[in-house]
């Protein structure tokens, strides 16, 4: 266990990040894939919980490729695993093929111009250096089209590198239900047909907890191994993410007056509110908040669930703590807003937003630890 540079003592909240949890996510997932291998996605400072805790953890729990969406992103965790094959989802930026060769690192080439500059360096470096290829199948986001990834199968021969993965993404495998699902199966399927040398990869989370036909030889799943829900109708892995806010100040509230900016939120009997000392700064989502017209997300103090009240602050918000025995919570106490039951699923959808966007928002003000 090690803990971040800022004190407990001093903090606004404390997140507790779980890697044993984390590790036996992973290993579910790689018992779902088999007999297709198992990556992790390790973008975005892995899911928001630290890149350097993760990936080790995950190396050591047996996964050994990874996809980070950036060159940087891939040079630090080079540092961590020398060992490891790293995927650069993002392509292959202009003037940054040195860096790839240099590190040993596979960018993702989802692009002609792409794939072109990549065999022009492999010439001029004089070393076949393997990297992916990425093509779209129904996200119009990166990869080459069909039509494009069917000329570069005619061409292998003159291509000038071993192609080490091919790819796509799925858009919309989180509904089960969705028809682009089988359509972009089915067209995944005739381009790995015209690459039977090189593995296959389709399935994010969703897909790996979708029917095999979609694991192909490597599944890519991130947010299912943070503890997120992987699909609409499956529930979450093991909880990661621990978070537990200061309580900084307790006050007493006259029936009528409002709490916070814009006064929207107003007391309609005598109350208690616990502010906690964290805010939109931290991650935490303006839209957790509640008004007198909407209800929000809600916190545990004291074993007991307890409504978020008003509008989120910067550094501040207000929770209804009426039912609560009055000795059984004072300042200086943390109330917990995922864990004790509350779940990353739940604070999204009181956000309007998605996990995703939780873990990677989370904030810098925290005191982390890591069990
Ligand atoms: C982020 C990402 C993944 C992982 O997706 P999850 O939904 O988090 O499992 C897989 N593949 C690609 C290309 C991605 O960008």
């Amino acid at each position: 266990m090690s803990a971040h540079d800022i004190p407990l003592a001093e903090a606004g909240g404390r997140l507790t990040i779980d890697l044993s949890a984390l590790a036996e996510n992973y290993q579910e997932l790689t018992r779902r894939a088999a007999p297709a291998a198992c990556a992790a996605v390790l973008k975005g400072d892995g899911y928001g919980i630290g890149l350097a805790a993760a990936a080790r953890t995950l190396w050591q729990a047996g996964a050994r490729s990874f996809f980070v969406a950036l060159l940087s992103e891939a040079r630090d965790l080079r540092d961590l695993l020398p060992e490891a094959e790293i995927f650069v989802l993002n392509g292959l930026f202009p003037d940054t093929e040195a860096a790839y060769l240099e590190r040993n690192l596979r960018p993702v080439l989802g692009s002609p111009a792409e794939i072109a500059r990549w065999r022009a360096f492999c010439a001029r470096a004089g070393e076949e250096m393997p990297a992916a290829i990425h093509v779209d199948t129904g996200m119009n986001r990166l990869g080459l089209t069909p039509a494009e990834a069917v000329s570069v199968a005619e061409g292998r021969a003159e291509l000038g590198f071993p192609v080490a993965l091919l790819m796509s993404h799925l858009a919309c495998a989180d509904e089960p239900d969705h028809p682009l699902n089988a359509r972009q199966l089915e067209d995944f399927r005739a381009i790995a047909a015209l690459f039977p040398d090189v593995r296959a990869s389709l399935a994010n989370s969703a897909g790996t907890v979708s029917d095999s036909a979609y694991h192909f030889d490597l599944v890519r799943p991130g947010i299912a191994v943070y503890g997120g829900r992987p699909r609409v109708d499956v529930a979450p892995l093991r909880p990661v993410v621990r978070l537990e806010l200061r309580i900084a100040r307790i006050r007493h509230v006259h029936e009528g007056e409002t709490v916070g900016y814009g006064g929207a939120h107003t007391a309609i009997r005598p109350s208690r509110v616990a502010i906690l000392s964290a805010g939109y700064a931290d991650g935490i989502p303006r839209l957790a908040g509640a008004s007198d017209l909407r209800p929000g997300a809600e916190a545990v103090v004291a074993g007991r669930r307890c409504p978020l009240i008003g509008r989120i602050s910067m550094d501040l918000l207000a929770v209804d703590i009426t039912e609560i025995d009055e000795d059984a919570v004072q300042p200086g106490d943390f109330a917990t807003l995922l864990g004790d039951g509350l779940t990353l699923d739940n604070l999204a959808r009181h956000s309007h937003t998605i996990d995703y966007e939780i873990l990677t928002s989370l904030g810098r003000r925290y005191h982390r630890r890591w069990l």
